[in-house]
Protein backbone atom coordinates (compact mmCIF):
# COMPACT_ATOMS: atom_id res chain seq x y z
CA UNK A 1 0.00 0.00 0.00
CA UNK A 2 1.57 3.46 -0.61
CA UNK A 3 1.51 6.37 1.09
CA UNK A 4 -1.06 7.96 -1.25
CA UNK A 5 -3.86 6.25 0.84
CA UNK A 6 -2.37 8.48 3.70
CA UNK A 7 -1.72 5.54 6.50
CA UNK A 8 -0.84 6.94 9.92
CA UNK A 9 0.78 5.36 13.08
CA UNK A 10 -1.44 3.60 15.42
CA UNK A 11 -3.22 5.50 17.71
CA UNK A 12 -1.60 8.79 16.37
CA UNK A 13 -5.42 10.70 16.94
CA UNK A 14 -6.43 8.74 19.49
CA UNK A 15 -6.79 11.19 22.19
CA UNK A 16 -8.39 14.41 19.99
CA UNK A 17 -10.35 11.76 18.62
CA UNK A 18 -12.15 10.77 22.08
CA UNK A 19 -12.64 14.61 22.75
CA UNK A 20 -14.29 14.93 19.27
CA UNK A 21 -16.57 11.74 19.63
CA UNK A 22 -17.68 12.93 22.74
CA UNK A 23 -18.86 16.32 21.31
CA UNK A 24 -21.07 14.37 18.46
CA UNK A 25 -22.77 11.87 20.73
CA UNK A 26 -23.73 14.77 23.72
CA UNK A 27 -24.41 17.19 20.10
CA UNK A 28 -21.88 20.14 21.53
CA UNK A 29 -18.82 22.06 20.23
CA UNK A 30 -16.13 20.25 19.05
CA UNK A 31 -13.93 22.10 21.19
CA UNK A 32 -9.61 21.67 20.61
CA UNK A 33 -10.45 20.20 17.01
CA UNK A 34 -8.04 23.03 15.72
CA UNK A 35 -4.92 21.51 17.30
CA UNK A 36 -5.53 17.70 16.16
CA UNK A 37 -2.91 16.93 13.08
CA UNK A 38 -4.20 16.45 9.99
CA UNK A 39 -3.88 13.33 8.39
CA UNK A 40 -1.53 13.79 5.00
CA UNK A 41 -4.04 11.99 2.85
CA UNK A 42 -7.63 13.23 4.38
CA UNK A 43 -10.88 11.19 3.86
CA UNK A 44 -14.35 11.50 4.52
CA UNK A 45 -16.19 8.57 4.07
CA UNK A 46 -19.64 6.48 4.73
CA UNK A 47 -19.94 2.96 5.86
CA UNK A 48 -22.39 0.84 4.58
CA UNK A 49 -23.41 -2.76 5.15
CA UNK A 50 -26.39 -4.49 6.73
CA UNK A 51 -26.10 -4.79 10.93
CA UNK A 52 -23.76 -7.27 11.50
CA UNK A 53 -21.65 -6.59 9.07
CA UNK A 54 -18.92 -5.83 10.53
CA UNK A 55 -18.75 -2.02 10.53
CA UNK A 56 -17.56 -0.44 13.57
CA UNK A 57 -15.00 -2.40 13.09
CA UNK A 58 -13.73 -2.33 10.46
CA UNK A 59 -14.01 1.98 11.25
CA UNK A 60 -12.11 1.44 14.39
CA UNK A 61 -9.52 0.09 12.15
CA UNK A 62 -9.89 2.47 9.56
CA UNK A 63 -9.95 5.42 11.85
CA UNK A 64 -6.98 4.38 13.50
CA UNK A 65 -5.15 3.94 10.14
CA UNK A 66 -6.80 6.89 8.38
CA UNK A 67 -7.07 9.85 11.03
CA UNK A 68 -10.39 9.97 10.32
CA UNK A 69 -13.10 10.26 13.45
CA UNK A 70 -15.73 7.51 13.53
CA UNK A 71 -18.88 9.23 13.89
CA UNK A 72 -21.92 6.75 14.76
CA UNK A 73 -25.42 7.17 14.92
CA UNK A 74 -26.25 4.50 16.65
CA UNK A 75 -23.75 5.65 19.28
CA UNK A 76 -25.87 8.67 19.91
CA UNK A 77 -29.06 6.82 20.43
CA UNK A 78 -27.29 4.41 22.65
CA UNK A 79 -25.88 7.45 24.52
CA UNK A 80 -29.72 8.59 25.20
CA UNK A 81 -31.07 5.52 26.39
CA UNK A 82 -28.44 5.21 28.85
CA UNK A 83 -29.67 8.33 30.31
CA UNK A 84 -31.33 8.67 33.05
CA UNK A 85 -35.57 8.56 32.55
CA UNK A 86 -36.10 11.77 33.80
CA UNK A 87 -33.33 13.47 31.37
CA UNK A 88 -35.09 12.44 28.53
CA UNK A 89 -37.01 14.57 26.36
CA UNK A 90 -40.27 13.00 25.03
CA UNK A 91 -38.49 13.27 21.32
CA UNK A 92 -35.92 10.72 22.93
CA UNK A 93 -37.87 8.46 24.23
CA UNK A 94 -39.97 8.56 20.63
CA UNK A 95 -36.99 7.53 18.92
CA UNK A 96 -35.64 5.03 21.68
CA UNK A 97 -39.01 3.48 20.99
CA UNK A 98 -38.06 2.73 17.47
CA UNK A 99 -34.17 1.45 18.42
CA UNK A 100 -35.55 -1.01 20.89
CA UNK A 101 -37.88 -2.32 18.10
CA UNK A 102 -35.50 -2.36 15.59
CA UNK A 103 -36.94 -0.43 13.53
CA UNK A 104 -35.20 3.35 12.06
CA UNK A 105 -35.75 6.60 13.94
CA UNK A 106 -37.87 8.75 11.13
CA UNK A 107 -35.83 10.55 8.81
CA UNK A 108 -36.37 14.45 10.03
CA UNK A 109 -35.27 13.50 13.63
CA UNK A 110 -32.27 12.14 12.94
CA UNK A 111 -30.90 14.93 10.31
CA UNK A 112 -31.80 16.92 12.92
CA UNK A 113 -29.68 15.20 14.98
CA UNK A 114 -26.57 14.88 12.38
CA UNK A 115 -27.34 18.97 11.94
CA UNK A 116 -26.85 20.16 15.17
CA UNK A 117 -23.32 17.79 15.15
CA UNK A 118 -22.19 19.37 11.70
CA UNK A 119 -18.91 20.78 13.64
CA UNK A 120 -17.75 17.61 13.29
CA UNK A 121 -18.07 16.77 9.57
CA UNK A 122 -16.39 20.33 8.72
CA UNK A 123 -13.10 19.20 10.89
CA UNK A 124 -9.85 18.64 9.25
CA UNK A 125 -8.85 14.93 9.92
CA UNK A 126 -12.27 14.15 8.20
CA UNK A 127 -14.78 11.12 8.77
CA UNK A 128 -16.13 8.09 9.03
CA UNK A 129 -19.80 7.86 8.79
CA UNK A 130 -21.26 4.89 10.48
CA UNK A 131 -24.81 4.02 10.26
CA UNK A 132 -25.71 7.38 8.56
CA UNK A 133 -27.62 7.82 5.96
CA UNK A 134 -29.92 4.98 6.03
CA UNK A 135 -32.52 6.05 3.79
CA UNK A 136 -31.86 8.25 0.33
CA UNK A 137 -33.96 10.87 2.37
CA UNK A 138 -30.90 11.29 4.60
CA UNK A 139 -28.34 11.00 1.82
CA UNK A 140 -29.89 14.14 0.29
CA UNK A 141 -30.01 15.63 3.19
CA UNK A 142 -26.22 14.78 3.97
CA UNK A 143 -24.73 16.02 0.40
CA UNK A 144 -26.95 19.55 1.10
CA UNK A 145 -25.49 19.86 4.31
CA UNK A 146 -21.43 18.83 2.98
CA UNK A 147 -22.23 21.17 -0.02
CA UNK A 148 -23.19 24.07 2.36
CA UNK A 149 -19.96 23.72 3.88
CA UNK A 150 -17.75 23.48 1.10
CA UNK A 151 -17.17 19.29 1.47
CA UNK A 152 -17.49 16.33 -0.65
CA UNK A 153 -17.40 12.47 -0.31
CA UNK A 154 -14.52 10.80 -1.68
CA UNK A 155 -16.08 6.99 -1.21
CA UNK A 156 -18.96 5.08 -0.03
CA UNK A 157 -18.21 1.31 1.27
CA UNK A 158 -20.52 -1.07 1.19
CA UNK A 159 -19.63 -4.06 2.87
CA UNK A 160 -21.28 -7.85 1.72
CA UNK A 161 -21.70 -10.45 3.68
CA UNK A 162 -24.70 -13.72 3.60
CA UNK A 163 -27.96 -13.40 6.09
CA UNK A 164 -26.51 -16.56 7.56
CA UNK A 165 -23.57 -14.91 8.50
CA UNK A 166 -25.12 -11.74 9.57
CA UNK A 167 -27.77 -13.07 12.11
CA UNK A 168 -24.78 -15.87 13.79
CA UNK A 169 -22.76 -12.37 14.24
CA UNK A 170 -25.37 -10.30 15.26
CA UNK A 171 -26.33 -12.72 18.03
CA UNK A 172 -23.55 -13.42 19.49
CA UNK A 173 -22.07 -10.08 19.41
CA UNK A 174 -21.60 -8.34 23.20
CA UNK A 175 -20.53 -4.81 23.76
CA UNK A 176 -19.36 -3.10 26.71
CA UNK A 177 -22.14 -1.15 29.39
CA UNK A 178 -19.31 1.57 29.68
CA UNK A 179 -17.16 2.33 26.60
CA UNK A 180 -18.96 0.88 23.90
CA UNK A 181 -16.19 -1.63 22.83
CA UNK A 182 -17.59 -4.87 20.49
CA UNK A 183 -16.88 -8.39 21.39
CA UNK A 184 -18.37 -11.43 20.01
CA UNK A 185 -18.67 -14.66 22.05
CA UNK A 186 -17.59 -16.90 19.03
CA UNK A 187 -14.91 -14.79 17.05
CA UNK A 188 -14.24 -11.97 19.72
CA UNK A 189 -14.12 -13.27 23.10
CA UNK A 190 -13.35 -11.27 25.81
CA UNK A 191 -10.75 -12.02 28.13
CA UNK A 192 -12.91 -12.69 31.11
CA UNK A 193 -15.92 -13.78 30.58
CA UNK A 194 -18.87 -10.88 30.63
CA UNK A 195 -16.30 -8.40 30.98
CA UNK A 196 -14.48 -5.58 29.27
CA UNK A 197 -10.62 -5.80 28.48
CA UNK A 198 -10.69 -2.14 27.94
CA UNK A 199 -12.27 -0.61 30.96
CA UNK A 200 -13.29 -3.65 32.93
CA UNK A 201 -16.89 -2.92 32.75
CA UNK A 202 -19.96 -5.65 32.58
CA UNK A 203 -20.57 -6.47 28.67
CA UNK A 204 -24.20 -6.81 27.34
CA UNK A 205 -26.58 -7.60 24.95
CA UNK A 206 -27.64 -4.94 22.56
CA UNK A 207 -31.72 -4.92 22.74
CA UNK A 208 -31.63 -4.90 18.99
CA UNK A 209 -29.50 -7.68 18.88
CA UNK A 210 -32.15 -9.88 20.29
CA UNK A 211 -33.99 -12.21 17.85
CA UNK A 212 -37.09 -10.80 17.21
CA UNK A 213 -35.30 -7.68 16.25
CA UNK A 214 -32.79 -8.79 14.05
CA UNK A 215 -35.60 -9.95 12.00
CA UNK A 216 -37.19 -6.50 11.80
CA UNK A 217 -33.21 -5.06 11.17
CA UNK A 218 -32.72 -6.98 8.47
CA UNK A 219 -36.15 -6.16 6.53
CA UNK A 220 -35.40 -2.46 7.27
CA UNK A 221 -32.07 -2.89 5.86
CA UNK A 222 -33.41 -4.20 2.96
CA UNK A 223 -35.72 -2.08 2.22
CA UNK A 224 -34.66 1.06 3.17
CA UNK A 225 -30.67 1.32 3.05
CA UNK A 226 -30.33 -0.58 0.18
CA UNK A 227 -31.75 2.07 -2.38
CA UNK A 228 -28.73 4.02 -1.13
CA UNK A 229 -26.64 1.72 -3.01
CA UNK A 230 -27.56 2.55 -6.54
CA UNK A 231 -27.74 6.37 -5.13
CA UNK A 232 -24.00 6.10 -4.02
CA UNK A 233 -23.63 3.89 -7.52
CA UNK A 234 -24.60 6.43 -9.55
CA UNK A 235 -22.70 9.41 -8.42
CA UNK A 236 -19.84 6.56 -8.76
CA UNK A 237 -18.73 6.58 -5.13
CA UNK A 238 -19.53 3.68 -4.25
CA UNK A 239 -16.72 0.98 -3.26
CA UNK A 240 -17.98 -2.82 -2.62
CA UNK A 241 -15.99 -4.51 -0.46
CA UNK A 242 -17.12 -8.68 0.74
CA UNK A 243 -17.19 -8.61 4.54
CA UNK A 244 -15.83 -12.41 4.50
CA UNK A 245 -12.99 -13.62 6.66
CA UNK A 246 -10.79 -12.16 9.52
CA UNK A 247 -10.82 -8.29 10.71
CA UNK A 248 -7.38 -7.71 8.78
CA UNK A 249 -8.38 -9.67 6.07
CA UNK A 250 -11.14 -6.98 5.58
CA UNK A 251 -9.70 -3.72 6.44
CA UNK A 252 -7.11 -4.88 3.76
CA UNK A 253 -9.52 -5.28 1.26
CA UNK A 254 -11.01 -1.53 2.05
CA UNK A 255 -7.50 -0.08 2.59
CA UNK A 256 -6.84 -1.82 -1.18
CA UNK A 257 -10.19 -0.62 -2.49
CA UNK A 258 -9.53 2.86 -1.37
CA UNK A 259 -6.35 2.69 -2.43
CA UNK A 260 -7.25 1.94 -6.23
CA UNK A 261 -10.31 4.79 -5.89
CA UNK A 262 -7.58 7.38 -4.80
CA UNK A 263 -5.28 6.63 -8.24
CA UNK A 264 -7.96 6.17 -10.21
CA UNK A 265 -9.36 9.82 -9.44
CA UNK A 266 -5.96 10.92 -9.03
CA UNK A 267 -5.37 10.17 -12.50
CA UNK A 268 -8.35 11.60 -13.65
CA UNK A 269 -6.99 14.99 -12.67
P1 LIG B 1 -26.67 1.00 14.60
O1 LIG B 1 -25.78 0.88 15.77
O2 LIG B 1 -26.11 1.88 13.52
O3 LIG B 1 -27.14 -0.34 14.07
O4 LIG B 1 -27.99 1.78 15.09
C1 LIG B 1 -28.81 1.25 16.11
C2 LIG B 1 -30.22 1.78 15.95
O5 LIG B 1 -30.24 3.22 16.05
C3 LIG B 1 -30.88 1.47 14.61
O6 LIG B 1 -31.44 0.17 14.59
C4 LIG B 1 -31.93 2.57 14.54
O7 LIG B 1 -33.03 2.31 15.39
C5 LIG B 1 -31.19 3.77 15.14
N1 LIG B 1 -30.45 4.50 14.09
C6 LIG B 1 -29.11 4.70 14.01
N2 LIG B 1 -28.78 5.42 12.93
C7 LIG B 1 -29.95 5.68 12.29
C8 LIG B 1 -30.27 6.37 11.08
N3 LIG B 1 -29.32 6.93 10.32
N4 LIG B 1 -31.57 6.45 10.74
C9 LIG B 1 -32.54 5.91 11.49
N5 LIG B 1 -32.30 5.21 12.62
C10 LIG B 1 -31.02 5.11 13.03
Amino acid sequence: MSDGAGIIGKGTFAMGQKRIISAWIQGGECLDAASMPIPSRVWRLVLLGAPGVGKGTQAELLSENLGAVHLSTGDIFRAIASLPPEKRSSAMEEALGYMRRGELVPDDLVIRLVEERKACLRLPCGFLLDGYPRTVPQAEALDRLLSQEGLRLDAVVDYELPLETVVRRLSGRRVCSRCQAAFHIETRPPRQQGVCDHCGAKLVQRQDDRPEAICVRMQVYQQSTKPLLEYYRHRGLLVSVPAEGSREEVFARTMQQLHDMASAQASRL
